[in-house]
This record gives structure tokens, C-alpha cells and sequence, in this order.
């Protein structure tokens, strides 16, 4: 219903105050056709995100926005702690710094081919996915710690990869200001066995190949050229970070009342940046952050180790690790004034234009590599980060397609045999834990993924730089 939209621009919408409403304004990003696709609850809950404390500049939606627990999943805002801002559990996610992790390769399409059930068959048999998969990386509560401060630098440091790989990763690989004696004791026990593995649902680990590069000279900076072949990894904080999330719903909701906090949702709960429940959560969500970052990189070194296995001395070099679960504070000009804020990106990608000091080296000049997820049978995108996004979104891009259909409307639609079938007909070969999940996962189930990256160009978020198709997708 765009009926309680006013359009901005071809890209651009709001939602226009009512007289005496008090709310932070809203901005969704996106055509008409993908707002329209998108259902009500969307507008409803960043509407609600906007009435939310201490919120600075707007409440806002990316282009592959769909509803979700409390925030709006592709929901973006920024919180001032100076101005009783807040910080939100269900505006992280419950997957905490859930994420894609891009690898290149050296290897073309061609070279690819004559392995590819092979390889399929070993990345299957090599990263532990699927429910209740336990990897072969078992912890004790010190060395979990030391997972939870030393993110991917502790994997790098355990022999899971190399140091290379730090440089691009988002934070080098670990984020400051993680507490793990903020994690709870049930948090822990359930990452006891789950480090180093992919998970379920909409997680993948996907074979690509560079289909089309839309921009040549950052696909050069990114190493990229068509009929390539890398891979996307795309997980989480795994059982750790789910317990985080709901352990702090509750602590975070019991604040909000204690200081009698207005929620406008329930899903909402929340508390000052300030608070000691406040702290205690950011301290909690850093260490989930730092469990996913060394998650993925566990999982890149089993990836490496499974193609050199089927095509010996294959290169496998990390592109970029991104986020897209995360409240992270950062320094940005909002209303005329520099200022550091809580910015939650749920389902939301950071996008750095050019020149950004936490940009790799090798990339400063072009802009950060944002990574977008498509789905198994349609596509994947990387763009590049851009001056506008800075003062349209700071700095802030889709992470994805977005659902179109719930996982209860897709398995009534779809088999997952078939699916598969159907799939293996087009030369995409997908392995999969559960057919159940597979059908959930259909390639219908998301929006599609070219409008969306289009539309996020359009809107000045990020620019296209290469379309990745699948080859081969292994599924929890
Ligand atoms: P989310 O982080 O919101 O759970 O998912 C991110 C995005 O991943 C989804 O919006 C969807 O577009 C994409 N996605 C889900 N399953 C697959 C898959 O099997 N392959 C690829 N390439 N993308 C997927
Ligand atoms: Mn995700
Ligand atoms: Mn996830």
C-alpha cells in the first residue's frame, strides 16, 4: 500500500509526519515496484523505530527491506548517547554480525568445470552445516573467551588462515570493546561445538562465477574479471549469538520499563546507550561479532583446504568480510554537526565511499566492496561504496534481495527435490542438509535481486561492480 507514501524521488520515499506526531524523519530507498512488494509492517515498524529515544537524522529503510523482529530487517538508524540515545537488541538482529565473507580465486570457469561435483561432493563432506552440526573444533570456556576478544585474528593465530586475510576484514578481523563476561553462561555452552560451521536456513556457502563487470576499474582494484570463479560465505555468530540476542531482549526490555521508557512496540525493547543494561549489551554484542568473524574465517580455511584438495594449488585470497547484523559507533555529520552514534544496520550493509580510512589499503581509492546476497538460483552482486552514501544513508547499502514470501508460504509452494532438480537442469549444483530448508530458500521466495542492486545504485547507496552466479551452493 503506497498510499501513506510520499515520493521523494524515482528512489526516494518518506512517510509524512501527522500534525502533532513526534518522530525522527523516515526514508525508504527503492522503486515503486519494490515498495510495493514490500508488506505494510515495514512501514509500521520504522515508523515505530523513528519514535524511538535519542534516534539522530532518519529512520530508514535499503532497497531489500522485508519486515522483521522489532526493526524492519534492511532497517538503518543511528542513536546520539549524548542525546539519551538507545540501543536496541532486535535492531542488531538475533543473528549478531551474521555476514558474507568473498574469497577469489585464480581459477576460471573452464578451469572449474571438470571438478565441479567433485568439489561440490568435498566442500559438502569438509564445512559441518546443518541443524545441530557440531564442527570438529571443540572449546573450552578460556579459549571461547579468547574467541570472543580475538575474532578472526584468534582463528589466524590458531593456523585458520592467513595473516593476509585480517587486512580485509571488516575491523581487521576483530572488534574492539568485546565483554565476554557479558556473554551468559547458556550462550557459551551452546557455541561449545559450533564454531566452524555454517549453520542452517538461508546460510550458504556458494561457488560463483563473475558473470558481468559493470565497473571495470573497481573490479580491477577488487581482483575480479568475468568467467571468474569465487565464493561467498554467508553466516553468522551461530548458537552464541542467538543467545545473546534473546538474553538481552529480556534485560533490555526489563530497563526500558525500569526507566519507564515509551516503547512503541513491544519488539522494541530497548535502553540508554549509558545504562548499565546498555553496556552490558553493547559489550555482549561486540564479543557475538568478533565469534562470527572468526567463524567465517575458520570456514574460509576449510573452503581453501577442500579446493586444493580437488584442484591442487588453486589460489583462494579473501576479497571482503562484511557485516550485516551490527550497531556499531561510529563518527558521522548529522544535522550539521560531527558526532559519534550508535548506527544499528540490520539486514543493512556498511557501504565507506572512497577514501575512507578503515577501507583496506588496496581499495581506499575505489570505495569499500559491499556484498549483496541473491539467492541460489538468480544471482549475487558486489558494488562499491560511494561519496552519496555517506549523506543519503551513512554510508550504509542492501545487503541482500530481501524475502518476498515467509518460509511458511514458500514450503507450501515449493519441494525441495524439485527445486534441486530443476537447479541441476541450469548447471547449478546444490548440496543440502535439508530439502526442507531448500524449498524455504527457493530462488522465488526472494525478491529479485537485479532491481534490487539497481535500485541501490540508483538511490546513490553503491554502485554495481559484478554479477556473481551460482555454481555450486552447499546448504545447512
Ligand atoms: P539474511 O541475512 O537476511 O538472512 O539473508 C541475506 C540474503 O541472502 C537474502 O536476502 C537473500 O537474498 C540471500 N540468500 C538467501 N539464500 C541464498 C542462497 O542460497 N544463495 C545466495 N546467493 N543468496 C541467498
Ligand atoms: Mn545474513
Ligand atoms: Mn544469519
Amino acid at each position: 500500500d503506497l498510499s501513506k507514501l510520499e515520493k521523494i524521488d524515482e528512489y526516494t520515499w518518506t512517510v509524512p509526519l501527522k500534525p502533532g506526531e513526534k518522530r525522527a524523519p523516515v526514508v525508504l530507498y527503492g522503486t515503486k515496484e519494490l515498495l510495493r512488494s514490500m508488506d505494510d509492517k515495514v512501514l509500521e515498524q520504522i515508523t515505530n523505530v523513528a519514535k524511538l529515544p535519542g534516534i539522530v537524522g532518519k529512520a530508514m529503510t535499503m532497497p531489500d527491506a522485508h519486515w522483521g523482529y522489532g526493526f524492519p530487517i534492511g532497517g538503518v538508524a543511528a542513536f546520539d548517547p549524548e542525546e539519551g540515545g538507545i540501543i536496541s537488541a532486535g535492531g542488531v538482529g538475533f543473528d549478531i554480525s551474521c555476514g558474507i565473507r568473498c574469497l577469489r580465486t585464480d581459477l576460471s570457469l573452464r578451469d572449474l568445470e571438470p571438478y565441479a561435483e567433485r568439489l561440490a561432493d568435498e566442500l559438502y563432506k569438509t564445512i559441518p552445516a546443518g541443524v545441530g552440526e557440531e564442527g570438529e573444533i571443540k572449546l573450552s570456556p578460556k579459549e571461547l573467551d579468547r574467541v570472543l576478544e580475538g575474532g578472526a585474528e584468534w582463528a589466524v593465530r590458531e593456523g585458520y588462515g592467513v595473516p593476509e586475510d585480517l587486512e580485509y576484514i571488516e575491523e581487521h578481523g576483530r572488534m574492539e570493546g568485546a565483554v565476554p563476561e557479558f556473554v551468559s553462561k547458556e550462550a557459551k555452552k551452546r557455541q561449545k561445538g559450533e564454531m566452524g560451521t555454517l549453520g542452517s536456513g538461508n546460510h550458504y556457502l556458494e561457488v560463483q562465477v563473475v558473470e558481468k563487470v559493470y565497473d571495470q576499474k573497481a573490479a580491477e582494484a577488487f581482483g575480479l574479471w568475468e568467467g571468474q570463479i569465487v565464493v561467498s560465505i554467508h553466516c553468522g555468530s551461530r548458537g552464541l549469538g542467538h543467545q545473546i540476542g534473546t538474553d538481552y531482549l529480556l534485560s533490555l526490555a526489563k530497563a526500558a520499563q525500569r526507566l519507564k521508557i515509551d516503547l512503541p512496540d513491544r519488539e522494541l525493547a530497548c535502553a540508554p546507550i549509558t545504562s548499565p543494561e546498555g553496556h552490558e549489551y553493547i559489550g555482549a554484542m561486540n564479543a557475538g561479532i568478533n565469534c562470527a568473524l572468526a567463524n567465517r574465517q575458520i570456514l574460509t580455511h576449510l573452503t581453501r583446504q577442500a579446493f586444493r584438495k580437488i584442484i591442487p594449488g588453486t589460489k583462494v585470497e579473501t576479497l571482503y568480510d562484511v557485516s550485516h547484523n551490527t550497531c556499531k559507533r561510529e563518527k558521522h555529520v548529522i544535522d550539521g554537526r560531527e558526532r559519534f552514534v550508535y548506527i544499528h544496520r540490520k539486514g543493512a550493509t556498511r557501504a565507506y565511499g572512497p577514501g575512507h580510512p578503515d577501507i583496506p589499503q588496496r581499495y581506499r581509492n575505489i570505495g569499500q566492496p559491499v556484498l549483496i546476497g541473491g539467492s541460489m538460483g538468480t544471482g549475487s552482486y558486489i558494488l562499491v561504496g560511494v561519496d552519496t552514501s555517506e549523506q543519503r544513508a551513512l554510508s550504509t547499502a542492501s545487503h541482500g534481495a530481501g524475502r518476498a514470501l515467509s518460509r511458511r508460504q514458500a514450503l507450501k509452494q515449493w519441494s525441495g527435490k524439485e527445486i534441486i532438480q530443476q537447479l541441476a537442469a541450469r548447471g547449478i549444483i546444490v548440496r543440502a542438509h535439508s530439502s526442507r530448508g531448500v524449498a524455504e530458500e527457493a530462488p522465488d521466495a526472494y525478491k529479485n535481486v537485479d532491481l534490487v542492486a539497481e535500485a541501490t545504485e540508483y538511490a546513490g547507496l553503491a554502485n554495481r561492480v559484478a554479477l556473481l552466479r551460482p555454481k555450486i551452493c552447499v546448504k545447512g
